[in-house]
């Protein structure tokens, strides 16, 4: 069971963006919030001190999702000095944009790497403790285009479609020991990622969503907070669109 009075959150991805906007939705008295980052964010320490203000422990490390090892040391940390892990946020993601045929094969791997494996990794770590607790929520940040593919981002698609299986899969497998895994997939939502994006591409983006805007982070992690919650006790499976009516 979990103690409604303290919470152990791990956010990957946490230190900008979606990923900060999760870390404060989730952070408050009691909470112990442990995200990472990588290869750097100046942000980081900026989001230590919004959780801590928001009344939580706030622990950021820079460490990819794509080394096992590293996982399992940002993992056990957790655990080490909180004793449980009530929460993983698999969030870290990137893009490496490119028409298919173009497309390098290092962009394919660095795309399927972190999006993909990355959570992989941490799902197998943190679901071992989970396990052992009978008490879990997995929460996967997908995205709208891994169900519906979009031209220039086989990589980026096609690991977020991945996500999706991985999220049902590990949903009928850990549901008897007491932990949910659901997913959320944002539309096109204000961020680093999506500011990179040419004028062109953000506009015809902009076009598809039926609510005539685009979504901020806080819209994203709302659905997380609540996924996270004792109010999503019966809900695994399952993945929340989170996208102005993109994806209807
Ligand atoms: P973002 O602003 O680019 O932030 C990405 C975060 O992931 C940063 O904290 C970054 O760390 C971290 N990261 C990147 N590679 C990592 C690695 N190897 N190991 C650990 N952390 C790593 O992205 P965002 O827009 O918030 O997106 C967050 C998630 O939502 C992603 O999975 C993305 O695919 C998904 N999503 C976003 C949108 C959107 O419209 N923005 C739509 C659908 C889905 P550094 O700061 O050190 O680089």
């Amino acid at each position: 069971m979990s103690d409604p009075t303290q919470k152990t959150i791990l956010v990957t991805g946490g230190s900008r963006g979606i990923g900060r906007a999760i870390c404060l939705a989730l952070a408050g008295p009691g909470t112990s919030i442990y995200f990472n980052y990588y290869p750097d964010d100046p942000m980081a320490r900026d989001t230590e001190q919004a959780i801590v203000r928001a009344g939580g422990r706030a622990t950021g490390t820079c460490a990819s999702v794509t080394s096992e090892e590293d996982m399992t040391k940002f993992i056990e940390q957790a655990v080490s000095e909180t004793g449980r892990i009530d929460v993983l946020v698999n969030n870290a993601g990137i893009t490496r944009d490119g028409l298919l045929v173009r497309m390098k094969e290092e962009d394919w791997d660095a795309v399927m790497n972190i999006n993909l494996k990355g959570a992989f990794l941490c799902t197998k770590v943190a679901a071992r403790h989970m396990m052992k607790q009978r008490y879990g929520r997995i929460i996967n940040t997908t995205s709208v285009v891994g169900v519906t593919g979009n031209a220039g981002q086989a990589n980026y698609s096609g690991s977020k479609a991945g996500l999706i299986g991985l999220t049902k899969t590990a949903a009928k497998e850990l549901a008897s020991r007491g932990i949910t895994v659901n997913a959320v997939a944002p539309g096109f939502i204000e961020s680093d990622m999506t500011a990179a994006m040419p004028d062109k591409a953000r506009n015809a983006m902009l076009e598809q969503v039926p609510l005539g805007r685009a979504g901020q982070p806080e819209d994203v992690a709302h659905v997380v907070a609540f996924l996270a919650s004792e109010k999503a006790a019966y809900i695994t499976g399952q993945v929340i669109h989170v996208s102005g009516g993109m994806y209807i």
